[in-house]
Formats: C-alpha cells, structure tokens, sequence
C-alpha cells in the first residue's frame, strides 16, 4: 500500500502546493481522495495519469477539496482509449455538485463530440455518484472501505474514509476536529493522513492581515492542528501519521518546526513535506 500526498495546499494559492489530494495506491487499484487545484499534473507527476484513477473518494464539498474535480473527470474521458464512466463516492449532496459541474461542462462536451467522432461513438463524458454515509462500506476492486463521521462543522455532511487491503489500512480523515468517531475509523491503521493548520502562525497572519483577522478566527475551530493530529494518532495507535493540507503553507526549512508540535504527542513515524511525500505500509 502507497499512499501519495499529490497535493499538501489549502486554499490559499501557493506556488509550489497543489490543492488537497491524496493518492492510494493498493490491490492494483488507484484510488484519489479529494480533488484540488492541480491535481491532474500531480497525478502525472506520481505516475498515476488520470485514465489510471479507479475511483474518487471526495471528503465533503468545500471548494479547495473540489476545485479540480471537472478536470480530472474531463481529462480522464479525452484520454482514455475507451471511456468507462468515472466513479466518485461522496457524502450526500455530491450528486447535486456533480450534476451542476457536467452543466458546466455541456460546451465542452459538444465541441468534443463534434469534433471527434470516436468520442461521439463512445459511451461519453459519465460519471457515476454514489453517495455514502458513516457507517457504509464499499469495494474498489479487492479493497475494502469504510465510511466515518468527521466532525468540520458548521460544514456538513462530511466523511473520511478507511482503506483496507492486503493486509494493510489508512485512513483519510479530510478536515475535521478531532472526535470519537475519527478515532474509532483510525483505530490500529498503519497510516493516518490529517489535514492542520498551524495556530501559531495563523495569529501572525492576523498581525500582519488585521482585515483578515475575523475570517483567520473562524478557520481555527473546525480544523485539526499539528498537535490534535499527533493526538488523534496516539489515542487511535496507529503506525505512521502523515500530515498535510499545511495552513499557511509550510515554507522550506520549517518542517521540524512543524514536525517538533508533533513528536511530544505521538512516537510512530511522522511524514510531511512537499508534494508527491509519500509513504508505505
Ligand atoms: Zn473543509
Ligand atoms: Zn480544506
């Protein structure tokens, strides 16, 4: 089991950090969580072309989480010899997200089709949604997964997923506070990726952005930091903690800075870095 951190950003443009995504790689399968901005190059970059993709997981539907889904699903039809429709799991309200993208991309797809007739002679530009809850489980070939509660409110529905297979687990746990339910779905995996942000360094953003200050206040509460991701990762025992999604961006040379908040709450193996980190189980 691999898993790739193809892109560690958040919203906030960052030259070298694409928006959220994650790749796991296990059971031959390839699965993507989350789609952010700049995905598909990263994907390129892991080796993963986005014909290869097996499936999306998507977290919930913040737009950062979400951004680059058009695209993986537009590239993934152009390039794939024979298109087969793209599968996305999502909490409920993704169909309704999906929908509203494929009107977006109605032009599009005409242009397409009347320009090259295999295309048109193939099944088109589908996606298939299926719209999980905590307490689901579903197959992607021979892994397993499972769907938990994750507590980002006032943002809601929203999940994180356990991904099982040969032998082997991770957990994708998206934003969320720390919560019963996220410790429940951590509970013994090998890897734990969390998205955090840094509370220290947001109080120097609000410093710096005095107008910014109120809205730097509101993201504090529904997200994971540093030390709540250690935190989880002691209480649930898992093995390897990966942290990701860095707010603000973690600069180069800061990582043991970030790496120093963790280590006091967990001892397992802690990973982060640029885009494409990754680590195996
Ligand atoms: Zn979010
Ligand atoms: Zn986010």
């Amino acid at each position: 089991m691999k898993v790739t951190l193809t892109g560690t950003g958040s919203p906030i443009p960052d030259p070298n950090r694409a928006g959220p995504s994650t790749l796991v790689q296990c059971a031959g399968q390839n699965i993507l969580i989350d789609c952010g901005r700049g995905v598909a190059m990263r994907l390129a970059a892991a080796g993963v072309p986005v014909p290869f993709l097996s499936a999306i997981l998507i977290t919930h539907l913040h737009s950062d989480h979400i951004t680059d889904l058009n695209d993986v699903v537009t590239t993934r039809w152009i390039l794939t010899p024979e298109a087969t429709p793209t599968v996305v799991y999502g909490p409920p309200g993704t169909q309704k997200v999906v929908d509203g993208m494929m009107a977006m991309l109605t032009p599009d797809q005409k242009y397409r089709h009347d320009h090259h007739a295999d295309l048109r002679s193939g099944p088109g530009m589908q996606v298939v949604v299926h719209e999980v809850s905590p307490g689901d489980e579903f197959k992607i070939g021979d892994a397993r997964v499972i769907v938990g509660r994750t507590d980002h409110r006032p943002v809601t529905p929203t999940i994180g997923f356990r991904i099982e297979a040969e032998g082997k687990s991770v957990v994708l746990a998206g934003d969320t506070v720390p919560c019963s339910e996220l410790d429940d779905l951590c509970r013994g995996a090998d890897i734990y990726v969390q998205t955090v942000l840094r509370p220290d360094l947001i109080e120097l953003v609000k410093q710096f952005v005095p107008a910014l200050a109120s809205r730097s206040n509101d993201i504090l509460d529904y997200h994971s930091s540093v030390e709540d991701a250690a935190k989880t990762a002691a209480r649930a025992g898992v093995k390897t903690l990966m942290l990701t999604h860095y707010v603000p961006a973690m600069q180069p040379g800061q990582e043991a800075d970030w790496l120093a908040l963790a280590t006091p709450h967990f001892t397992g193996k802690i990973v982060l870095g640029p885009d494409l980190t990754a680590a195996e189980a």
